[in-house]
């Protein structure tokens, strides 16, 4: 990462003026990372403008600096706008300008140097500047340890802290998933010490369901939990029929993958939400199952070894069948230990 970090800090000797870009859908870590570099830079004395491809979940609203957010989906011609004239695009928390929709013909061939910060696998060469760690827990861990490489450390102060904090937490199920390290935890630990309230962040996150969402997940666990044959695969489903009767709103089913892989001794789970005519999927696994293979292969899609996603063209019932056939293809890695 050293000769990156030499080009950043060269790219900002001068005042510039930057736009940061998360991928669509964007979850705690693609806006944490994105909002708390947009703070640093702009404390560095840059003009920062982040650019979403579409809206975010209400519960991140929060987050310092998210209301000045723009989103493509809704304001078009004002983020064409705020792309005139600019220096620098960061793209956090993705590496291939597929993840950001439609937003990428309008960036694709701007003339700005193109910095990506990113830690999922298999990254695509389209920037000038790529700091990628397919290893680590979260962007914003990386975008931690960018700014203490770059000596400033001292700057990250609570609402910076906030962001990053947030986009640890989501990205490594609070601490709990393999990606989380000594260095994840003690980037967490300077983060307290910058402000960060634990508790605080955890309840604004986490402790804010509506009950609408309550009861689609009772639903979810009751009715749509499945097993697949008699391997450590399982799945859940909703259909948007499902979705319009508990009030469905973006963000209410974060998280419901991992509710399969909590069942003793599974090792991958799949999740299918259909989604204004296509299936979007999401698969966690663990250990040595590597889902991000099976997402490239089968999906449409990608992400790390342990958490991946994509996307099918196809009804819910085809994506269903879709992944119980890869599932059996893989019955050998799928037996209970
Ligand atoms: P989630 O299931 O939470 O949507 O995504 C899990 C992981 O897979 C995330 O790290 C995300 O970046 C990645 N991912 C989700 N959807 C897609 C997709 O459509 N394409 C690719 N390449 N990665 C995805
Ligand atoms: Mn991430």
């Amino acid at each position: 990462m050293e000769k990156e970090i030499k080009e950043i800090k060269a790219l900002l000797e001068t005042p510039i003026r930057a736009v940061i870009i998360p991928h669509m859908n964007p979850d705690g870590d693609a806006l944490g990372s994105c909002l708390g570099w947009s703070q640093y830079l702009k404390l560095k004395g840059h003009q920062t403008q982040v650019i979403a491809p579409n809206s975010f979940p209400i519960f991140y609203d929060w987050l310092l600096e998210s209301e000045n957010i723009l989103d493509y989906d809704k304001k078009p011609n004002k983020v064409k706008e705020a792309l005139e004239n600019v220096d620098v695009i960061f793209f956090l928390d993705y590496n291939d300008l597929k993840r950001i929709g439609d937003l990428r013909s309008v960036v694709e061939n701007h003339s700005a140097k193109f910095v990506m910060i990113d830690h999922h696998r298999q990254p695509t060469d389209f920037c000038d500047i790529m700091i990628s760690k397919p290893g680590k827990s979260s962007t914003s861990e990386m975008v931690y340890e960018v700014i203490e490489a770059l000596g400033d450390k001292n700057l990250i102060n609570k609402s910076i802290g906030e962001c990053l904090y947030t986009g640890i937490i989501t990205d490594t199920g609070s601490f709990r998933f393999g990606s989380t390290t000594k260095e994840t935890h003690l980037a967490a630990a300077h983060l307290l010490e910058a402000g960060v309230d634990p508790d605080q962040v955890y309840t604004r996150v986490y402790d804010n369901n509506t009950i609408d969402k309550m009861h689609l997940m009772g639903f979810v666990l009751v009715e749509k939990l499945k097993q697949v044959d008699n391997l450590a695969a399982s799945y859940i489903s909703i259909s948007e029929e499902e979705q319009n009767r508990f009030n469905f709103q973006r963000g209410d089913s974060e998280g419901f993958v991992n509710y399969g892989l909590s069942v003793k001794g599974m090792k991958a789970a799949g999740f299918f939400r259909e989604s204004e005519g296509f299936i979007k999927v999401s698969l966690r696994s663990k250990n040595d199952f590597d889902v991000n293979v099976i997402a490239r292969a089968h999906f449409n899609g990608g992400g790390h070894k342990n958490a991946a996603g994509g996307r099918l063209d196809m009804s819910l019932p085809e994506a269903i069948s879709h992944f119980e056939t890869i599932m059996k293809q893989h019955s050998d890695e799928l037996q209970f230990d």
